[in-house]
């Protein structure tokens, strides 16, 4: 059985947003704590006792405390049920969590070589001692077996793809550690249960939809997909910032060029935005945008949402 726990779906900054006092985030801090929401990361788990993130976020710690799954075994001193970490790009909210993982337990960090290049040249991961966080590359379109800590098979499998999208944010012009050619910066996963043939994906950073993703997402029976924004200039048209939704690498949910038109009609079984900036009206509950989405088949989740395939 593949489980998946949702430990946060909000994009970078979460909901409320430490700095923030547009509408949506000051009525997560007041009348509607329920939207309240930390920054996007998945937990997934074929046997429900080791378990692999697909990201780490700033909100790590918080989200851990918040999952019971991912508690230490009882009567361990020292334990944790994560064998590893899978990032899909360098970005401050996919990699800052590995800063809460630096007690010593051993895990394996799976990342592109031009994430891998991120670490390496940011000296303060390397509070995560290479005797016991390996760093494994992953490559596009090549399957891998995360492993369990014994070094057995997990039975799953996790193909790497590439998705269109940008470089970290803080590395624009600048010389990026891993080059600045070639795919790698933004990845998509289908995450497959080997035994039952059950499988994901996940796709929290995508500026566009191409033919070729259509055809790979097509019949999957659940897709985690880019919700950063529900238009693609919802942050100069707030006054909240200059940037558009392209122009940070992510599609909007909404217009003829967005997800939810994209998405449309490929016979998905499960369709979940994730990555869901705190300025994006299909948070709210009630809100015209969300009834969009929803009468489109996308559902907004609630951190520590489980889903079971
Ligand atoms: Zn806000």
């Amino acid at each position: 059985m593949l489980r998946v726990v949702v430990l946060g779906a909000a994009a970078g900054g979460g909901v409320p947003q430490w700095n923030c006092g547009c509408p949506i985030c000051r009525t997560a801090r007041t009348e509607h704590p329920e939207l309240q929401s930390t920054q996007a990361s998945i937990a997934v788990s074929t046997d429900s006792e080791h378990w692999f993130l697909i990201n780490a976020s700033p909100d790590l710690r918080q989200q851990l405390i918040a999952t019971p799954q991912l508690h230490p075994k009882a009567g361990q001193l020292r334990h944790s049920p994560i064998a590893g970490v899978i990032l899909t790009n360098g970005e401050v909210d996919a990699v800052a969590g590995l800063l809460s993982m630096r007690e010593g337990s051993p895990f394996t960090i799976y990342a592109h070589a031009k994430v891998l290049a991120i670490l390496k040249a940011n000296s303060i991961f390397n509070v995560l001692s290479e005797n016991n966080v390996r760093r494994q590359p992953i490559a596009v379109d090549q399957a891998f077996d995360p492993g369990l800590p014994d070094g057995s098979p997990s039975g799953i499998e996790i193909l790497p793809f590439a998705v269109s999208g940008k470089g970290a944010w803080y590395l624009e012009g600048k010389v990026h550690p891993g080059g600045n050619d070639g795919a790698g910066d933004t990845l998509g996963l289908r995450i497959n249960d080997k035994a039952t043939g059950k499988y994901f994906y996940f796709i929290a950073a995508c500026a566009g939809v191409s033919d070729e993703l259509k055809a790979r997402l097509a019949g999957a029976p659940l897709v985690f997909f880019d919700g950063t924004v529900w238009r693609d200039d919802e942050l100069i048209a707030a006054g909240l910032g200059n940037k558009t939704g392209q122009g940070m690498g992510h599609i909007a949910m909404s217009g003829d060029r967005g997800a939810i038109a994209a998405l449309d009609g490929l016979d998905i079984g499960q369709k979940v935005f994730l990555h869901i900036n705190n300025s994006n009206p299909a948070l709210l509950g009630g809100s015209p945008e969300r009834k969009i989405a929803e009468r489109a088949g996308w559902r907004i989740p609630a951190d520590g949402t489980e889903i079971v395939l």
